[in-house]
């Protein structure tokens, strides 16, 4: 028997090996292995079996990766079809479905193990152990404390000792391990009993609509629903009425929103089968992911939770898959393969005869062209649940505030001011929100305008206060921040800059007594300090919370009923064609945290822009009204949904090579004569520069992603770049920087 691999590094060469005998029973199509490649060993996914081969002299595969095929049949297609619609080589399409630690095969199955008391044992039978072996009995002791099983692991933590020492306790018949038996999260919070709530007329309906889809295999649901109507409540039925057909659910959410507090929700709504859900996000161990990864392969897992790549995830039997806040742009990633996790679940859920449901209180303009066009069936929950109130919003016009002087809170308006006060008179809760993206915590010089840029990136550096320090969000470049202008001497350079620390400063400066925190991602370095912050959040022990985009997705707080937005133009005047978008949905977002308790909710948006339709449409609560008119100016100028585009970024340390190459390009690309693709000139990146690069683009639109695709691959196949300029190619881009 032989086998026809494609390597990870061997660019994109189909090689045959021999199977050896021992490992005949195991491998198969789809199968991970070790092949010689002249001197080298390289790690190797199986494409075919072959009963024989012409090739002469063919060398044995070296070993196997676990014990059975990594990639089903279902997902190997989808990593081919993955590589030719978005046009890069198989090998990558390949690497991105499996995680590292189980492509390699380093890390041991075993990491995950709980281990429990096997018996009752005395104090006196642990005082003799003690004096033959005391780490022994300290680890003993360690398990006999908790009540439930410790993974072993922060038993071992608990006691000082090392891991092995429980398994001599194993040998000794004290202790027993075991894989998985892990005890509950002793942070969890049981926020949603599993019972008592009744849907509403509108969750009735939708609910039913899903269940359709699911038995009768109709077409994807886009789940429109206002923030707070209930659509999580959705999902969880939907899940369960996977589970009672005997079938599994994926469920897709955004990295930021991958919170505690929505793995706890999911999981204590099943907690009796909590451990046949499988969590995979971005914090886990290298180790944890492997195990998680595992637990789903080898059908264990039912319910599988996860950002983007768990899209991938190896779950068979597929009952549905669900996307929430599938607007997000982060479902796109930014590396190769460049694919769209939302588009994925469709096509996944379609080939695997699943349903899909995509959830939004802003859905993405593709997924909204998608609904009423009847691609996807549109179903609607305009209300909040039990009838709470859209929060009222009012804009303030910073350039009021500004030509009145500004006063003394800066950036933070009267009104704003005295509504936080108010809050905290009354012991209610505020969340301060701004949108860091954008040039606002940049140092500008007030006297001569000079601007502190990074000197490899064509951006200005971001100011941080408590480290005194420049740094740049393109390449992490830092350096010490200018006591005065580097250019004019003028020490007013220091005024510039309202970034979160700012805020939170001059907060605690107006309001002396308040309890402030912030949330961002400076402040939230360490692995609990957003579990942290959130639970004292949430027990009322601060009053505001000031944060990033951190704080705009998925929270559920019901004692905020003020929501500040500091500054909604942040993103409007980014180069991009969804610019407006982007910050209605952000806007709507962050006003849906406000008035989810018993109190009405307030939300203060601050901009020099009061009339932008993005602000006006958001303080309206009018979604469709915004996609009317942002429909129209797609139509009207040909971009997505009404047509589709590919960005190709050519980049070089020199920028006459990467200027020529860009250019090259787009004239073989004109030349290929494909009348219904229009190819652009060859321009500078709005980017100009990044991490020492100089960046060109060249555009494609057209009415076919795949055939833009296929013509891209067709002319780069043929055309050698040098050595140092390098090309990627991004199908369907979601940011065009
Ligand atoms: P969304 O995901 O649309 O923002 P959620 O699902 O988070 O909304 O619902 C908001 C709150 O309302 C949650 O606390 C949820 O438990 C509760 N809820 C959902 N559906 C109902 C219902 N039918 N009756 C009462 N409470 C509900
Ligand atoms: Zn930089």
């Amino acid at each position: 028997m032989f086998v026809r691999v494609l390597p990870d590094q061997a660019a994109g060469r189909l090689l045959d090996y021999r199977v050896p005998e021992a490992l005949l029973a195991s491998v198969g199509v789809g199968s991970i292995v070790k092949v010689p490649v002249r001197t080298r060993l390289l790690t190797a996914t199986v494409i075919e079996m072959l009963e024989q081969s012409d090739v002469r002299g063919l060398r044995d595969l070296v070993s196997l990766v676990g014990d059975k095929p990594m990639i089903q049949p279902a997902l190997l297609d989808l990593a081919k079809w993955m590589a030719d619609y978005y046009c890069c080589p198989l090998e990558v399409s390949l690497r991105s479905m499996l995680p590292v630690a189980v492509r390699d095969g380093l890390v041991s199955k075993k990491t995950r193990q709980a281990v429990k008391m096997a018996r009752d044992v005395s104090e006196e039978e642990i005082a003799a152990l003690a004096a033959r072996a005391p780490r022994q009995a300290d680890a003993l002791r360690a398990v006999q404390a908790s009540e439930t099983p410790l993974l072993v692991s922060a038993a071992a933590e608990a006691a000082g000792v090392a891991e092995a020492v429980f398994r001599s306790l194993e040998k000794r018949g004290l202790v027993v391990i075991e894989p998985m038996a892990i005890a509950r999260d002793p942070y969890a919070e049981r926020f949603l009993a599993s019972e008592g709530v009744v849907l509403n007329a509108e969750q009735t309906l939708a609910m039913k609509s899903v269940v359709s889809a699911m038995d009768e295999k109709r077409k994807p649901i886009l789940l429109f629903g206002v923030t707070g109507s209930g659509k999580t409540e959705i999902y969880l039925r939907a899940i369960q009425h996977a589970l009672d057909i005997g079938k599994t659910a994926l469920v897709l959410v955004p990295e930021i929103a991958l919170t505690p507090q929505t793995v706890e929700r999911f999981k204590s709504r099943f907690s009796e089968i909590q451990e046949t859900i499988a969590v995979l996000h971005s914090h886990l161990s290298e180790g944890e992911r492997h195990d998680e990864w595992h637990k789903i392969r080898n059908g264990f897992a039912r319910v599988v939770i996860g950002a983007r790549s768990s899209i991938f995830a190896p779950v068979e039997n597929l009952g549905i898959i669900i996307v929430d806040e599938e607007h997000e742009t982060s479902y796109k990633q930014d590396e190769a393969p460049r694919y769209h996790a939302r588009d994925m679940a469709v096509l996944r859920a379609h080939r695997e005869g699943a349903a899909v449901v995509l959830g939004s209180a802003t859905p993405s303009l593709e997924s909204w062209h998608n609904a009423t066009t009847g691609k996807y069936e549109l179903v609607r929950l305009d209300q909040r649940v039990d009838d709470k109130k859209m929060p009222i919003v009012r804009v303030l016009d910073l350039r009021q505030q500004a030509r009145s002087g500004g006063g003394e809170g800066g950036i933070l308006s009267k009104p704003l001011r005295e509504a936080l006060e108010g809050r905290l008179e009354r012991g209610e809760q505020s969340l301060l929100f701004l949108n860091r993206r954008g040039f606002a915590t940049s140092m500008v010089c007030e006297a001569c305008g000079y601007v502190s840029m990074c000197p490899d990136c064509s951006v200005a550096l971001t100011y941080h206060r408590a480290a005194e320090k420049l740094i740049c969000h393109i390449c992490g470049h830092s350096e010490r921040a200018p006591k005065k202008c580097p250019k004019c001497d003028d020490p007013r350079i220091r005024n510039s800059g309202v970034g979160t620390q700012k805020i939170e400063e001059s907060l605690q400066g107006i309001f002396p007594k308040a309890r402030i925190a912030r949330m961002d991602a400076d402040s939230m370095t360490r692995k609990d300090s957003y579990r942290v912050t959130l639970g004292a959040f949430k027990e009322g022990k601060i009053d505001i919370l000031v944060g990033t985009q951190m704080i705009a997705k998925g929270l559920h707080f019901p004692n905020v009923t003020l929501v500040g937005i500091v500054n909604a133009d942040l993103g409007l005047h980014l180069p991009d064609f969804r610019a407006g978008e982007r910050t209605f949905q952000l806007l709507t977002q962050v006003a849906g945290r406000a008035g989810r308790g018993e109190m009405e909710g307030e939300v203060l948006v601050q901009t020099f822009t009061p009339f932008s339709p993005s602000i006006q449409f958001a303080r309206h609560h009018d979604y469709e009204g915004f996609m009317e008119q942002e429909m129209d100016f797609r139509r009207q100028l040909g971009y997505p949904p009404y047509g589709r585009m590919v960005m190709i970024t050519v980049r070089g340390i020199m920028r006459e090579r990467a200027e020529f190459c860009a250019q090259t390009l787009a004239r073989k690309l004109k030349g290929t004569g494909s009348g219904n693709v229009i190819v652009g000139e060859a321009v500078p990146a709005p980017l100009e520069k990044a991490k020492t690069f100089y960046r060109y683009q060249v555009s494609l639109r057209g009415s076919s992603s795949l055939s833009m695709s296929r013509l891209v691959r067709t002319v780069l196949d043929t055309l050698p770049m040098p050595e140092d300029v390098f090309v990627a190619v991004d199908v369907d881009p979601l940011h065009l920087l």
